[in-house]
């Protein structure tokens, strides 16, 4: 099934909101075997409405839109779309007793007067109903199976709906064991686009007729495997397959899937291994900290830190010779080594990361340009570290350094797990 979306709004055209529904749709519909062909954007006036969602209809007979179901003045879609399929507009008494009731109860005052017209619907439509805001969404169909649907435009709202109502009709709609697209993710870090083409080799390109996207992010290269024309089952199986292939070649640098997260991924090795960690951060501020932080349950895990951003708080705080600094430079491996073992031992874990670099814009040197870091993993006394240039403007070279001290975390982990093999073998 070919299907467009119009999102409306004036503020998505002004770019003060970011058009995320479209974004969502597209990703949660082509996984159902719904093909988005086209995206439009228009203001909230009644004609840019009926020429954008009249033109799509026209090429592909199925549209969804989102935004402008509100009792504001520029709520102007379920009018402007009505006209294109020939219908008036009535007003609904069930909407608009649950409207009241909703007021009343969630408010306690009457239903002011503006509300009463998202309780108008077109003639002949079938009503969504909104278990996650006050307008419900409203299906419209003509005589040629021609149809749209529409979605309010707060995302949260629009999200609920899709689950509750759309993906369902949909997914009846379709004929069953037809094309879906789908995509596994494997996320990457700290290797460069082409290094990993280069170790894929033939692969590079695709596998088995999946698609291969490389993504390059902050978090590091996203590869994305996407199956576009087989039916549900063979594409989960073409997808395991791909993935497995891929990890094959470049399993080293792979640290999760999808939306997995670095550091939470961390502190689940962490946990398992019964190890608490804890974190000195100079150039990331508490970058480190807040990612670990962020992931629930990671209390279990981490133990605290220091943003040590003066070279007096390295040394006070965690103990790093001045002399070490004033000989090598606070953005050095033996400071970054210092500062993972000091604060190791200071809060008593298992486990001291340590990042020391330069953030930028300035403070850059021939020897030691901006971008350049060092970070320090102290693995129970066994100190691993690693320099990098990173890319990027301020806040990415922070957020990479995190990333990287996360990264080599897991690089020490696998060592570990390796010679504990070569242990067990010999
Ligand atoms: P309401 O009933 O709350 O008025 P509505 O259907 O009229 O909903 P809008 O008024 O168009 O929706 O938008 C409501 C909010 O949702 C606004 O804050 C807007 O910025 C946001 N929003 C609208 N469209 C999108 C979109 N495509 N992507 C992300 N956010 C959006
Ligand atoms: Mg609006």
């Amino acid at each position: 099934m070919n299907l467009e979306i119009v999102t409306i709004g004036d503020e998505l055209l002004l770019g003060f909101t970011i058009d995320t529904n479209a974004a969502q749709l597209a990703r949660e519909l082509a996984a159902l075997g719904v093909r988005i062909v086209r995206r439009t954007t228009c203001g909230d006036d009644a004609e840019s409405i009926r020429q954008a969602v009249s033109d799509a209809l026209g090429r592909t007979g199925a549209v969804i839109t989102t935004g402008g179901l509100g009792p504001t003045a520029d709520d102007m879609t379920k009018p402007a779309i009505a006209a294109i399929f020939g219908k008036g507009m009535r007003l609904d008494t069930g909407i608009l007793t649950a409207l009241r009731e909703r007021w009343r109860k969630r408010f306690g005052h009457d239903l002011p007067v503006s509300n009463e017209q998202q309780a108008m619907v077109p003639e002949g439509c079938t009503i969504l109903p909104n278990r996650h805001g006050s307008a419900p969404g409203i299906w419209l169909e003509d005589a040629q199976g021609r149809w749209v649907i529409m979605l309010p435009g707060v995302p949260r709202e629009m999200r609920g709906m899709l689950a509750d109502t759309v993906v369902p009709t949909l997914r009846d709609r379709l004929p069953v064991g037809g094309p879906v697209i789908r995509s596994r993710t494997l996320r990457t870090a700290n290797i460069a686009e082409s290094a990993l083409a280069d170790r894929l080799g033939e692969l590079a390109r695709g596998v088995n007729g999946l698609s291969l996207a490389y993504l390059p992010g902050a978090d590091g290269v996203d590869l994305r495997l996407t199956s576009w024309d087989r039916d549900a089952r063979a594409t989960a199986a073409a997808l395991d397959e791909a993935a497995a292939l891929v990890r094959s070649k470049v399993s080293r640098y792979v640290y999760g899937e999808n939306d997995d997260d670095l550091a939470a991924i961390m502190l689940a090795e962490c946990a398992a291994r019964n190890a608490t960690v804890a974190v000195a951060e100079s150039c990331t501020g508490g970058m480190l900290g807040m990612r670990l932080t962020a992931v629930p349950g990671s209390s279990r895990t981490v133990l605290g830190g220091t943003i040590a951003y003066a070279n007096a708080v390295k040394a006070r705080e965690l103990g790093v010779p001045a002399a070490l600094i004033d000989e090598q430079g606070a953005v050095s491996e033996p400071v970054a080594r210092a500062m993972a073992t000091g604060v190791r031992l200071r809060f008593g874990s298992t486990i001291g990361l340590g990042i020391t670099g330069i953030a930028g814009p300035d403070g850059g040197t021939p020897e030691k340009p901006v971008g350049t870091v060092w970070v320090a993993v102290d693995l129970d006394g066994d100190v691993h570290a690693v320099r990098a240039v990173l890319p990027g403007d301020r806040h990415e070279i922070r957020w990479r350094a995190a990333q990287l001290a996360l990264d080599r975390l897991r690089k020490a982990f696998l060592r570990e797990q390796q010679s504990e093999g070569w242990t067990a073998r010999g």
